[in-house]
Order: structure tokens, then sequence, then C-alpha cells
């Protein structure tokens, strides 16, 4: 019989469409998500800009979570212009003004992108060496190398915009005294809460990112502290380098909920590889080759361990917040900086604040 044939699902690549209806796979290729994540990707496939192109980071954040889960109208984590179209400004601003974007993560590569796009004058600071942020970590984990081609468009397209990026620059109150800016848009991100555990000075313990950010290699026996999105993602990441990982969580269950999609795929692989999961759990102390939990009173000590990643959540940055209050300077607190959560959240303060220039 001949059924014309519709291929869907988590396509972004038009080239792969293309491919896909040539070698006679399919006949169509539908395209849902890309849609919001990038509405004129089809425009730039036909220019042949393809490196233009916003890739859907398959989140969900934005549309399937946001619309089914909590009622809301849908939006785009990585598209700050979807679902805001009727406030979305076309710019320019009616005055240029000098900002300063801090924090080259989601929010700050968002915010200072808009802000250029609106006629401001943008320099953008980032203390380490390449921008990113938490990003940068998130792409390493297994089955998230979208997120790194995220953050390269980020890039790329602060630098099309004219924005002037300063790496490897730390701003201080005596770069802003010198500076002067006349609005700064204040996105630092939050950095690791680290527990105060008897043991967790020793030298056997690391954080998520140092693992994910390969600066400190996968040991074999590894107990990783915390069951949230970045602790999960870890384990899996440690996992796949072949350590054995015990994951101890203090709450009942798992913050990561099983039925959103990355959570359930996430749980499924963690169970397969025989990850041990200990909800319940507190850790009570980190021993040379052990450490030791206590589950409803119950104590357990397991060992053989080599390595304690430690994965309790992070933190604002706040330490600029009171200078700018005290040098007057106007500024906006978006993202993690003003309260730790997710990109969606991030995106979308970074460009309101850009658009409030
Ligand atoms: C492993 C991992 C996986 C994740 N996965 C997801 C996910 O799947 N979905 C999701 O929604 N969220 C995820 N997140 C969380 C998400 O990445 C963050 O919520 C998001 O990055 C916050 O963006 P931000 O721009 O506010 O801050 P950040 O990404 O933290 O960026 C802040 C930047 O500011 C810089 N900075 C700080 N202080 C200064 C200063 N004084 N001067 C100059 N620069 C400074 C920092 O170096 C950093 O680059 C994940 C996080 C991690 C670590």
């Amino acid at each position: 019989m001949d059924v014309p044939v519709i291929a869907v699902g988590r396509f972004t690549d038009p080239l792969l469409a293309d491919e896909i209806i040539s070698s006679g796979q399919a006949d169509l290729v539908a395209f849902g998500r890309q849609h919001l994540a990038d509405p004129d990707f089809l425009v730039k496939a036909r220019e042949g800009r393809a490196e233009d192109i916003r890739k859907c980071l398959g989140c969900n954040q934005g549309c399937i979570e946001r619309e089914i889960l909590e009622g809301k109208k849908i939006r785009c984590a990585i598209n700050p212009e979807t679902g805001q179209e009727l406030i979305y400004p076309k710019g320019p601003a009616a005055k240029s003004r000098s900002v300063w974007v801090i924090g080259a993560g989601p929010a700050g590569l968002t915010a200072a992108s808009e802000a250029a796009r609106l006629g401001h004058q943008v320099t953008l600071f980032e203390k380490e060496e390449k921008a990113g942020g938490q990003l940068y970590f998130a792409s390493q984990a297994p089955y998230k190398g979208v997120y790194g081609e995220w953050r390269s468009w980020l890039i790329s397209n602060v630098e099309k915009l004219g924005v002037k990026v300063q790496t490897n620059t730390l701003v201080t109150d005596a770069l802003l005294e010198k500076g002067e800016p006349e609005v700064v848009i204040l996105a630092t991100g939050g950095a690791p809460d680290i527990p105060s555990i008897p043991g967790i000075d020793r030298p056997m313990v690391c954080s998520a990112m140092q693992i994910l950010g390969n600066q400190v290699p996968a040991s074999e026996n590894v107990v990783a502290l915390g069951g949230g999105l970045i602790g999960m993602e870890t384990s899996d990441f440690l996992t796949e380098s072949g350590s054995k990982v015990t994951l101890v969580e203090v709450l009942k269950r798992s913050p990561v909920k099983k039925f959103s999609a990355h959570g359930f795929m996430l749980h499924n692989r963690l169970r397969e590889k025989g990850c041990r999961l200990l909800y319940n759990t507190a850790l009570e102390r980190i021993q040379e080759n052990s450490v030791t939990v206590v589950s409803e009173d119950q104590k357990e000590t397991i060992s053989p361990i080599d390595q304690v990643v430690i994965a309790t959540g992070m933190k604002s940055r706040e330490e600029l917040r009171r200078i700018l209050t005290e040098r007057n300077i106007r500024h906006f607190i978006v993202g993690d900086a003003s309260q730790v959560r997710r990109i969606i959240e991030a995106t979308e303060e970074g460009a309101k604040a850009a658009w409030d220039v």
C-alpha cells in the first residue's frame, strides 16, 4: 500500500530532514518545537545559513511542561520572543545607553544580545576564560551535547550583534568605580553550595563541576551527594565513565520528576547502569576510604569509597548586589543571581531586563 509517511520528533536540522526525504525514508518531515525555538529556521536553511539556526534543546520547559503541567501559555526556554510577541520590543530603544552585563551564562548572554539588538552600547564581562556559565557543565552530561551547541550559538550571536565581550575579567567594586556604567544587568549566576559535613575537606572530595569539567578524573567507587538534576546527571556521567556510583539524597524522592521527558530517561538509565539510589538518607561523615550515611536512625558505612562528589545545589552569587546599591547604579538582577532556578527563567529575565534598560 502506498501510504504517505511523515517523520516527526526532535528534528532540528534541515539537512537531516533533506537526507531523510531524499533517501526515501519519509515523504515529509514535520518540525514542531523547532518552530518555537527559531521561527526563521527554514528561511535560514534556504539561505544556506545553517549555523545561524537556534536549535531546540528538547527541554520541554516552555512548551509541553508549561502548557500541560502548569496550565500556562507556551513560551520557549531559549527564545524569549516566543509567546511574548505582543510585548517584544522591535527597537531601537528611545535612548542608547551604556550597559554592562556582568556574567556570561544564559541570562547574561541573552541580556547582552537583546540590549545590543535594541541599540545599546553593551559590554559583557565574564570572569572565566570562556563564556557560557553553567551551560558548559550541563553540556558535558550524557545526551546533552545540544546544550553546548546552544552555548556556541549564544556566544556567536552576541559577537555578531557587536557586544564587547571581556572574558577573564572579574567585575569588582574598583572596576565599577572606574567604568561608571549607566545601567548594569547583574547575571553572576550561582556557585556550588557546599555543606559542612565532617570530612568534607578530604582530598577525595570534589564538586560535580570538577567532574563534569574534567578537572578531576572519575574514580572507581564513588558517592554522589545530592539527587537533584546536577547530582543525577553527574552520576550518569560517572557511570558512563565506568564508576560504581551510590547516590545519596536526603529527600524521600528525587527532585527530578520521573514524568518529565528528561527525568524519565535519566532515572531509567541510572537504574539500568546499576547506580545505587539512596533516598531519605543523609551523609553523616566522610572517612578515609568510606562514608557513613543515616536513614531513619539506621547507620550504614559504605566502603570502599575513593571519591565523594558534591552536588548539593547552588546558591546565588550576591557579592555585587550591595555594591551596586551603594554606588547608586541603576541595575537589574537576573537568572540564578536573583534566585537559583532553570534556564527558562534565566533567559526570560535576561531579555526582560534588556527590554527595560
Ligand atoms: C550540570 C548542570 C546541568 C544543568 N542542566 C539544566 C537543564 O537541563 N535545564 C535547566 O533549565 N537548567 C539546567 N542547569 C541549570 C542552568 O544551567 C542554570 O540555571 C543557568 O545556567 C543559570 O544561568 P545564569 O546565566 O543565571 O547563571 P550562570 O550560568 O551561573 O552564569 C553566571 C556567569 O557569571 C560569571 N560571573 C560570576 N561572577 C562574576 C563577576 N563578578 N564578574 C564576571 N563574571 C562573573 C560566572 O563565571 C558565570 O559564567 C544545569 C546546571 C548544571 C551545573
